[in-house]
């Protein structure tokens, strides 16, 4: 349980409602920020504006999964009122304060790094990123099936990157029975490539070997779908481009030669965001009982 916990919610999207809906059950002490369009009422969450928010006794302060934007701003989809997360409400919380968000950038960093607080970035997890493969795989799976004539079944895939979403990509493509082939670069990926008997080939051939692809599914965040690489692609190829903004596609180029190129950003908020949001919450009430066991541990 998180009895006696303070934590505020600020801004976000459904997959919010799944952490605020599991913190309330777990009994913790919730203000919302930017929530009050939302018809539903927690027990236990009050909804706030952010400066009537007591922010001296807060344990913890969740964000949503892009943190702010540059200039502070908070993405609220439940409030039409601009959300601000600035350094002046860091300065007014507790130094045990941790700050929660999916990923950072420089303006988050920047104030957290001035306010001497704990920033938490959930997409950095391992276990955040394990699970969030399944929705992605899904959402790939949808993609493909949409924006194609033939079954995934005995077409040519090539995956690019053995990462944590690479792997759920070509174990699960492999399953539905495509001829899955993966690029890495390691020696140990191209090893665990062959063990889950799918062909592996280093990324230096990739131009040799994508000349009979018929869907691409890159999870490289580095421009390694270049125009050259397209060049040897046949025109009815199919790109998925997982990889994070801006992608590793040249789709210029891409569109150029006529090849259907689709960069897939934040599918498992689009195609699950309950389960998207359950995985968060399940790691977040882990890490906030961890911290509540932290400090009843110091208090003793
Ligand atoms: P990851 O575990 O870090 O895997 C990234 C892969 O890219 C690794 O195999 C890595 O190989 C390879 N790589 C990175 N830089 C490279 C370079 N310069 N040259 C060659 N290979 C390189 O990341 P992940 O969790 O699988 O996520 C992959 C991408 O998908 C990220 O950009 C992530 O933000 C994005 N993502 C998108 C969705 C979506 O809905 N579209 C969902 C989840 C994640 P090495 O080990 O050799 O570096």
């Amino acid at each position: 349980m998180l009895t006696g916990m303070q934590i505020a919610v600020i801004g976000g999207d459904a997959r919010q409602l799944e952490i605020i809906r599991k913190l309330t059950e777990l009994d913790a002490k919730i203000s919302l920020v930017g929530f009050e369009q939302l018809d539903h009422a927690f027990t236990g969450a009050v909804k706030e504006k952010i400066d009537e928010v007591d922010f001296s006794n807060m344990d913890a302060i969740l964000l949503p999964v892009p943190g702010t934007n540059l200039e502070g701003q908070v993405e609220t989809i439940f409030s039409n009122e601009k959300v601000y997360f600035t350094e002046e409400i860091l300065q007014k919380t507790p130094a045990h304060c941790t700050v929660y968000s999916g990923i950072t950038n420089s303006y988050l960093n920047g104030i957290i790094s001035k306010t001497k607080r704990e920033l938490v970035q959930l997409f950095e997890r391992d276990d955040v990123a394990i699970y969030n493969s399944i929705p992605t795989v899904e959402g790939t799976i949808m993609m493909a099936i949409q924006h194609t004539d033939f079954t995934i079944h005995g077409s040519n895939v090539a995956v690019l990157g053995l990462g944590r979403v690479g792997m759920s990509v070509a174990r699960t493509f492999h399953a539905l029975g495509a001829k899955v082939k993966v690029g890495a670069r390691k020696s140990e990926h191209i090893a665990r490539i062959t063990e889950m008997g799918v062909e592996p080939f280093h990324l230096s051939e990739i131009e040799k070997e994508v000349r009979d692809t018929d869907i691409l599914i890159n999870t490289i965040p580095y421009l390694i779908v270049s125009a050259s690489v397209l060049s040897k692609l046949p025109v009815h190829t199919l790109i998925i481009d997982l990889a994070s903004k801006p992608g590793g596609t040249d789709f210029r180029y891409a569109e150029k030669r006529g090849i259907k190129a689709l960069l897939a950003p934040g599918l498992p908020g689009i195609v699950a965001p309950k389960t998207a949001g359950q995985i968060l919450a399940n790691v977040l009430s882990q890490l906030l009982h961890d911290k509540l066991d932290n400090r009843k541990g110091n208090a003793q």
